[in-house]
């Protein structure tokens, strides 16, 4: 393939959600793009997924929203259960409903936005082996073409958004960029689209998106089922990576025997993936590199969803490029502004709802159906969480609270004492510091703020 292009203003490896927007914007600023995809360009993405996208970011982006065969259901909520399956609660929240895609469709456009954009060069079928460096700044990858040819491409900036196992961020030699992440922060999930050509299957609750607690049957993680139109339903769980190897037999036994009545049915796709549920990388960027999507850890703690986060990162990555570009300088001072973004932004959220996650993920079936019965957490608290990273609470909140829990006060006392930690956590990325020489002193304010979490009742293991 002597013909392609080796020289770009900024190469990004993976064309995903968080891919496609950095190529989409960075082009859209004036900057020569490479796109690097390892799989071929038709079956671009064929991603594991729940499907579930909000509103927002189609705004935000100034992007059109899914419509026609990307599209497969308009949703206006969530609902969430408690395991005893008696009590729910319902968030409508813009940021994470809004639709339900097909999801190699609504890819294959976001390319297409990347694309028509102006990215000067797409290579599919090409893989990312390893970073080039000059001068200690990463100035390139190393990639395997469609042909087999192994090959050098350089760059001013490089985006990596290859996703959770990311090779590049194992092989990065820097001390700021974390490589290897906890399991504790993953979630193993298997999930089954499934149609129903016959019609005879009641499709639950078609405008809401269906999210069930339960530590036995999802253990870490819940049960969901997304309505993908009339006849159609997007049915799976997460749980603890320790039970890789048995998921599949939890979702046969614990979630398609409950929820799919029918026979007749037509498998449309089945397979497992792994979810990142943890608050961002310490740094998403170091000299010559950024990282976005999930191969930053930049996926929503509490429920994994990162379609959202991954094309917002995108678009930050790519200002934050277009910026050092004009400069010259392409170190990690110039770079640190999009650490700034993702931290002030999404990164505030996602901190505070990691304290969440970690709480919910220790708490008993007993505990869970007591919390939502008794309005411990509300739907209204958990979206102003999710929205912004925090929750005040009036003394006539607490007083209620402490009168419909009185059972259970230790209960109470803890979630009380972890919207405090939350609220202080999301204040602390809220004030990220502009200034890298002050990032060491951050990150001690942040970790305090996770080893107060251990003083609570509910005994936090993870
Ligand atoms: C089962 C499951 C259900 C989910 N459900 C939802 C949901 O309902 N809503 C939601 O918002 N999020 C959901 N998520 C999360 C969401 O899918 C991801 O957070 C999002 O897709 C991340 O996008 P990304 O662009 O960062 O990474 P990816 O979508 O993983 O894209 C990475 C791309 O990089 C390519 N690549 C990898 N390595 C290389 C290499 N070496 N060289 C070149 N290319 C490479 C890959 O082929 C891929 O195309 C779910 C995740 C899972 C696992």
């Amino acid at each position: 393939m002597d013909s392609i292009e080796k020289k770009f203003d900024v190469i990004v490896i993976g064309a995903g959600s968080g891919g496609t927007m950095a190529a989409c914007f960075g082009a859209k600023n004036g900057l020569d793009v490479c796109l690097v995809e390892r799989k071929p360009k038709h079956l671009k993405p064929e991603k594991i997924c729940g499907d579930a996208v909000g509103d927002e970011i189609f705004d935000f982006l100034k992007i059109p929203a899914p419509q026609g065969d990307e599209l497969a259901n308009n949703i206006k909520g969530a609902k969430l259960f408690a395991p005893d399956r008696t009590s729910s609660i319902t968030m409508i929240d813009p940021k994470q409903t809004g639709y339900i895609v097909d999801r190699l469709k609504f890819g294959q456009r976001l390319l297409k936005e990347a694309l028509d954009a102006g990215v000067k060069q797409f290579l599919d079928e090409t893989i990312a082996l390893d970073l080039l460096y000059k001068e200690k700044r990463v100035s390139g990858v190393k990639v395997r073409l469609k042909d087999g040819e192994k090959t050098e491409l350089t760059s001013k900036i490089v985006i990596d958004a290859s996703g959770l196992y990311s090779p590049l961020r194992k092989k990065i030699k820097s001390d700021l960029i974390e490589k290897d992440i906890s399991k504790k922060d993953m979630i193993l999930c298997y999930r089954e689209i499934i149609n129903f050509p016959a019609r005879d299957e009641e499709i639950m609750d078609k405008d809401y998106i269906t999210i069930i607690l339960d530590q036995e049957k999802a253990p870490g993680g819940y049960i969901w089922y997304f309505p993908k139109g009339n006849h159609s339903i997007n049915l799976g769980l997460g749980g603890y990576m320790h039970y890789k190897g048995k998921i599949k037999d939890f979702y046969r036994k614990n979630v398609f025997n409950e929820f799919v009545n029918s026979t007749n049915i037509e498998i449309v796709s089945s397979g497992g993936g792994v979810a990142p549920v943890r608050r961002p990388l310490w740094s998403c960027a170091d000299d010559g590199i950024m990282f976005v999507g999930d191969s930053a850890l930049q996926v929503n703690p509490l429920h994994g969803g990162g379609i959202d986060p991954s094309m917002r990162a995108g678009f930050y990555a790519a200002l934050t490029a277009a910026g050092a570009i004009e400069s010259g300088d392409y170190s990690i001072d110039k770079l640190w502004d999009y650490n700034h973004k993702v931290m002030t932004n999404f990164g505030a959220e996602f901190a505070s709802l990691d304290l969440l996650r970690r709480v919910l993920q220790n708490m008993s079936n007993e505990d869970l159906n007591f919390g939502l019965k008794k309005n411990l957490l509300t739907a209204s608290e958990i979206l102003e969480i999710s929205g912004t990273g925090g929750i005040n609470l009036s003394l006539m909140d607490i007083a209620s609270k402490a009168f419909s829990g009185i059972k259970r006060p230790n209960l109470l006392l803890d979630l009380n004492y972890l919207r405090l930690r939350m609220n202080e956590i999301a204040d602390i990325y809220r004030k990220f510091p502009m200034d890298i020489s002050k990032f060491e002193a951050w990150k001690k304010e942040v970790k305090t703020v996770y080893s107060k979490l251990k003083r609570m009742v509910i005994d936090i293991k993870n």
